[in-house]
């Protein structure tokens, strides 16, 4: 499509694969001037033609033209009918839960981002939501679990730490018949190789600072909603609350984009790999990794996902090893967060969930000795052996 003329006409791609769109984005370059990297548009607000006539650009909390290259281009992958660029992802998720009124009820994983049990606990107990924690890959608790009120079920696949794979199509086909709204967090996954949408979900949310953008240099979030009256609710919102990306983290969020095809593919190559070679060392005492064949729930991830991801958790069984792995480890990063281009390990106990009870910890399986790895795109006989070094 040639349009040399504004903003507002875009090719949705649907002809093409997703490696094609994330390189080339929506509009994919300047339509004004031909700037094949979509200029970032620092500007608050936009000059008014006259009473009758403006450029539909009128403030930027309500729309900036970065911002919309990166929420359509989001869109056009989850085949969503919109998306919105938001300054975190627990902007995204807060985002969405205002979508609950008071006394109705949420069902979430037991596993879900800590960030997002906090929302729950703290913002929907004061406005009088009610909240429960469930291991979706059970669809029986699943059901036991769903009341009267159950309006929203928010669920992460695979989760953080544990790797456990909800069946997305179940769950929605479920969650229907009781005209209850499904969310999926796909931040592990993405879109490229997960698209909930597709598979019956309702609402897709992002923390695009881990694979999306995918360098650890910004923060951002995304909501992908499949209808109009959706868009138009969410669009509402964020007028009032104003949590909107800014123009230069919107541009660098889509320049990270361009690149998601690849690295997802080098992520899921090299995670591979280490998943096997902790597997085989002595030291190691489990791995939790989706591509195990003997993972529990393999077949659904091979139904309803394209490719594994690059996350990997293992116990080491013992304080003093994990100590010691953690001041050895030198290539790898002792860091939070996940999904850029560099390898982190993080210790979930002190470190992701430290909002989660011991007790709950321990029965989830996140023992003070797990340990939580975001594979990088390096070379990984390097990373193989930054590992190797450090559990000797
Ligand atoms: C990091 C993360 C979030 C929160 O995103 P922020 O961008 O840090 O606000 C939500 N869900 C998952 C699965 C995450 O990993």
């Amino acid at each position: 499509m040639k349009n040399f003329t504004n903003y507002t006409v875009y090719d949705k791609k649907e002809n093409l694969h997703d490696e094609t769109k994330v390189a080339r984005g929506a509009l994919g370059h300047d339509p004004v001037t031909g700037s094949i990297s979509f200029p970032i548009f620092q500007t608050s607000t936009y000059r008014h033609i006259s009473i009758k006539e403006n450029t539909n650009f009128n403030y930027s909390r309500i729309i900036n033209p970065t911002r919309e290259e990166f929420e359509r281009t989001m869109a056009i992958l989850d085949h969503g009918y919109r998306a919105f660029a938001v300054s975190s992802g627990m902007a995204a998720t807060s985002l969405v839960l205002t979508m609950l009124k008071p006394k109705e009820h949420i069902l979430i994983s037991d596993d879900v981002y800590g960030g997002t049990v906090r929302a729950c606990e703290e913002v929907l107990k004061y406005n009088k939501v009610e909240y429960n924690q469930v291991d979706f890959t059970n669809l029986e608790e699943v059901k036991k679990n769903v009341k009267p009120n159950t309006k929203m079920m928010f669920i992460e696949t695979p989760t953080n730490p544990m790797m456990k794979v909800a069946d997305i199509a179940e769950i929605c086909k479920y969650a229907h018949s009781k005209g209850i709204v499904v969310v999926v967090d796909n931040t592990f996954l993405t879109s490229y190789y997960q698209k909930p949408l597709l598979l019956g979900a309702d609402i897709v949310v992002y923390s695009a600072t881990k694979y999306i953008a995918g360098h650890n240099d910004v923060l951002a979030g995304v909501v992908v909603v499949k209808t109009k009256e959706q868009a138009e609710y969410l669009n509402l919102q964020m007028a009032i609350y104003g949590a909107c990306l800014g123009p230069m983290d919107s541009w660098l969020a889509l320049r990270g984009l361009k690149t998601l095809a690849v690295r997802m593919d080098r992520h899921n190559e090299n995670a591979k790999k280490i998943a096997e070679f902790l597997r085989n060392h002595p030291k190691v005492k489990k791995v939790y990794y989706v591509g195990f064949e003997d993972h529990p729930q393999y077949n659904i991830t091979l139904k309803q996902s394209k490719g594994f991801g690059g996350m990997i958790s293992f116990d080491l069984g013992d304080m003093d090893t994990v100590n010691k792995f953690l001041e050895k480890i030198n290539l790898i990063l002792f860091a939070e967060s996940l999904g850029g281009v560099e390898s982190l390990v993080t210790h979930p106990a002190t470190r992701t969930h430290t909002e989660v009870s011991k007790e709950v910890r321990e029965k989830l399986g996140i023992t003070d000795t797990l340990l939580r790895l975001s594979v990088g795109i390096e070379n990984v006989d390097d990373l193989i052996e930054d590992i190797r070094q450090a559990l000797e």
